[in-house]
């Protein structure tokens, strides 16, 4: 791990920006607050229009600069590493790798001199469907929240501000903007607040950004109750609230009221016709101080938490000047975002051990996702081409603003190709789309059928809702896999009984062909180094260690299903003219054809009486489609309550296909000898890990709890901790697991407050998934101490 930057803690960094922020003038605390001036976004650096802001005061401060984040440093042009996606990160199970990849990605931002990166992303998991779950940590809030904490440790103490996004209930791409998220207060405490929580409570975040949706009917840049009383009084976060860009949706007071500190991109960013002419969103400031409608108070907090979060992160003083076009893709962070790769594939499944690959002399590897991507000038995911019908080559990150632009890229064909010239393996490979955007199996069939194994590559795309690709605006709306890779698989493990599938994809897809081939690996979504990591895991160098950070189930199975975009079209011009007002622009129209919804939605849209900006309504029909709200906000009630992934599992008695927690390893562990200790500070389970197999391996015992009897309504086991441990053939060794005060306590909606119970007895399971078959050790435990 590398040397760490002094972090201050947040008194010191307080009084500094007090000592700071009282000299300003009362302009200068308000222009803090809005990405005009001061504040240089990522549009600006994009756009190579700099205009660092010279401050009043004397003081070393030479604005902020915040730029995209949960993968690597975005618009970066290939200068930065392509980092693993968030869920990738999570499925390592590995709190010091985590830690290790929020540095070296912090120190990227930071060597090219961005203040502020904008992650890392932790909305749940309700559904796999949903398209931005892939920049996240999984279902499960106590997961979430242990790697939201390391990753924002290891990215603090390189010197950069980490983002907690977005807050709150953002889990849903389609109508992001114009739906609210109607959550029960235990739920919201238990489960979509816990990671927000560890960010502030044990990670110290910096920043938080507020997502785009209302939750229980008020917007979340507006949402006080949210943002002042919980995010701030009750939970204690001293750093600044920034707004999800544009998702400042009116000029009331009510949002700095509320407690958001700063408005991103502010106005001076061309979109801000949204908000008004350019510059002018909370140009009514002075107006509001003036007439009393916001107290100079709240001006003085907003510039001072931002102030303080800078100070915090050391960088108000020789801070790198800005230069995103600094080579920071080190040979160090290759190897470390390889190892993150390798440690991410999860293995599903391994009949008659064919993996590690041994013994063989030729080996194939078909479909698309194993070949390159077919370049067209787009800058990668950031954006799919309008000309390119069917995404084609291997799938490393989703796509939006949670990808990077790739320098290279490994792709599994090309990994494997490598590993295998070292033990003299013939590599042989098809893969090919046909007119329908299918594969084309004959040629797949052909090259897999005399090989001694074919490792088949399929996958699934998703992404963030203002783009679309392969019939997703964001969300997914099935879990097949893209292409008619189901054939694929069909007809190739017909021909070669040694088949190994391996997935990219966000989460869960449909395998109807499970028991046909005999291996399968996840890979997620791996970043550049994707195809050497999965070359490791095949071969056996990296013994696969990953573990699936959700349920595996089929898409009805979870209690949540997206649907309205069922009747999705892309449209011809002329059919989305007719939907068009007359004076529609033609980048307008463009931008229309690439999102347009479908007939039904929009006649629905036409009814409404405004959009939430009533700045003078929208002007085309994609105004319409991203910012219609108001009164006819999409419904979205979180009626599962605490009971998400697993614990819905659970509940319903339905059998998922691979349970949460779940991952193979080329050996076999043994656990025995479970101690606990209750004590005022938390829970100490201590264990011991035997590996009783034939090769060395990392083990990650996973600690669940069954509360005691007067928690009532309660799932029958929540995931509560985990540990992971490099343990070599024959060797035993002892694994303590650790639950604190915070991570034993629920939620009491009658007291307003989390509340640890001390009578009766928890119940302490260990296993290696949440499947009552992989649940190893079990014992109670006295809830008082
Ligand atoms: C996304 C944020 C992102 C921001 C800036 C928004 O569309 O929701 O996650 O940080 O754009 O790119």
């Amino acid at each position: 791990m590398s040397e760490g930057k002094k972090v201050l803690s947040w008194d010191e960094a307080y009084a500094k920006a007090n000592a700071f922020v009282e000299k300003l003038t009362l302009e200068e605390k308000m222009s803090f607050m809005y990405g005009i001036n001061n504040m240089i976004l990522f549009d600006a650096i994009y756009a190579g229009k700099i205009e660092p802001f010279k401050n009043a005061n004397g003081a070393n401060f030479n604005g902020m600069i915040l730029n995209d984040a949960p993968s690597g440093v975005r618009f970066a042009e290939g200068t930065s590493i392509s980092w693993q996606a968030g869920i990738n990160t999570a499925a390592t199970f590995d709190k010091q790798l985590i830690y290790d990849i929020g540095h070296a990605q912090g120190k990227e931002f930071h060597d090219k001199g961005i203040n502020v990166a904008l992650g890392p992303c932790m909305n749940i998991l309700r559904t796999p469907q949903s398209g931005r779950i892939f920049e996240a940590f999984g279902e499960d809030p106590t997961l979430s929240g242990i790697v939201a904490a390391n990753f924002i440790k290891g990215m603090q103490d390189s010197g950069v501000i980490a983002d907690a996004k977005h807050f709150i209930c953002n889990e849903t791409e389609t109508y992001r903007r114009s739906s609210t998220s109607n959550v029960d207060e235990r739920t919201l405490y238990e489960i979509y607040l816990e990671p927000f929580y560890r960010s502030v409570v044990d990670g110290e975040v910096g920043s938080i950004m507020c997502s785009y949706n209302a939750i229980n009917g008020t917007y979340a840049f507006k949402n006080k109750k949210l943002l002042q009383e919980v995010l701030k009084d009750k939970i204690g976060f001293r750093g600044f609230v920034v707004s999800d860009w544009w998702a400042v949706y009116d000029d009331d007071p009510e949002g700095i009221n509320g407690g958001l500190d700063m408005n991103m991109p502010g106005g001076a960013h061309e979109g801000a016709q949204y908000m008004g002419s350019k510059g002018s969103y909370w140009g009514k400031l002075p107006q509001y101080i003036k007439e009393g409608k916001v107290p100079v108070s709240r001006v003085t907090d907003a510039a001072t938490r931002i102030i303080a979060a800078m100070y915090k992160m050391n960088q108000m003083e020789n801070y790198p000047p800005l230069n995103m076009k600094l080579e920071t893709k080190t040979e160090e962070n290759k190897k470390l975002q390889r190892k993150a790769a390798a440690m991410s594939n999860v293995l599903l499944q391994n009949k008659e051990d064919i993996l590690p690959i041994k013994n063989v002399k030729k080996i194939a590897v078909v479909g698309m996702d194993a070949f390159p991507r077919q370049s067209d000038g787009e800058t990668d995911m950031n954006g799919v081409s309008k000309e390119r019908k069917y995404y084609t080559g291997h799938v490393p990150i989703g796509y939006g603003s949670g990808t990077t632009t790739f320098g290279y890229l490994v792709t599994p064909l090309e990994g494997i190709t490598e590993r295998a010239k070292k033990d003299g393996i013939e590599v042989v490979s098809f893969g090919k789309l046909n007119d329908k955007g299918e594969e084309e199996i004959e040629g797949a069939v052909n090259v897999a059928k005399d090989a001694d194994l074919v490792i088949i590559c399929v996958q699934a795309i998703s992404g963030e809702e203002y783009l679309s690709c392969e019939k997703t605006i964001g969300d997914r709306l099935d879990l097949d896999v893209l292409h008619n890779g189901n054939k694929l698989i069909e007809e190739v493990s017909k021909v070669n009984k040694n088949s190994i599938v391996v997935i990219n994809a966000p989460a869960a897809v449909n395998v109807p062909w499970r028991d046909q081939v005999k291996a399968i690996i996840m890979g997620g979504y791996a970043g550049a180094e994707s195809g050497n990591g999965l070359a490791d895991v095949l071969f056996g160098d990296i013994n696969p260690c990953g573990h699936l950070p959700y349920v595996w189930g089929k898409k009805e199975d979870y209690p949540v299903q997206i649907n309205f975009l069922d009747n999705l079209s892309i449209v011809n011009e002329e059919e989305a003219k007719k939907f068009a007002p007359n004076d529609i622009k033609d980048a307008d129209l463009e931008e229309f054809k690439r999102v347009y919804p479908g007939p039904e939605y929009m006649e629905k849209l036409k009814s409404l009486p405004n959009t939430p900006l009533n700045l003078g309504g929208p002007k085309t029909w994609l105004d319409i489609y991203r910012y219609q709200g108001g009164p006819n906000l999409e419904q979205y009630d979180y009626t599962e309550g605490i009971y998400v992934g697993q614990r819905w599992f659970d509940k319903k008695g339905i059998k998922p296909i691979y349970p949460f927690g779940f991952g193979l390893s080329y050996t076999t562990f043994e656990l025995s000898n479970l101690q606990t200790k209750m004590c005022e500070k938390g829970l100490e389970a201590k264990l011991k890990i035997k590996n009783i197999g034939k090769v060395d391996g990392h083990a990650t015992p996973l600690l669940f709890l069954r509360f005691p009897e007067e928690v009532k309504d309660y799932p029958i086991r929540v995931f509560k901790g985990f540990e992971k441990k490099f343990v070599k053939v024959g060797e035993e060794v002892e694994c303590v697991i650790n639950v604190d005060d915070h991570g034993l306590s629920y939620y009491s909606v009658e007291l307003g407050k989390y509340v640890r119970p001390k009578k009766g007895e928890f119940t302490v399971y260990i296993g290696f998934s949440a499947g009552l078959e992989d649940i190893k050790l079990t014992c109670n435990v006295n809830a008082c101490y």
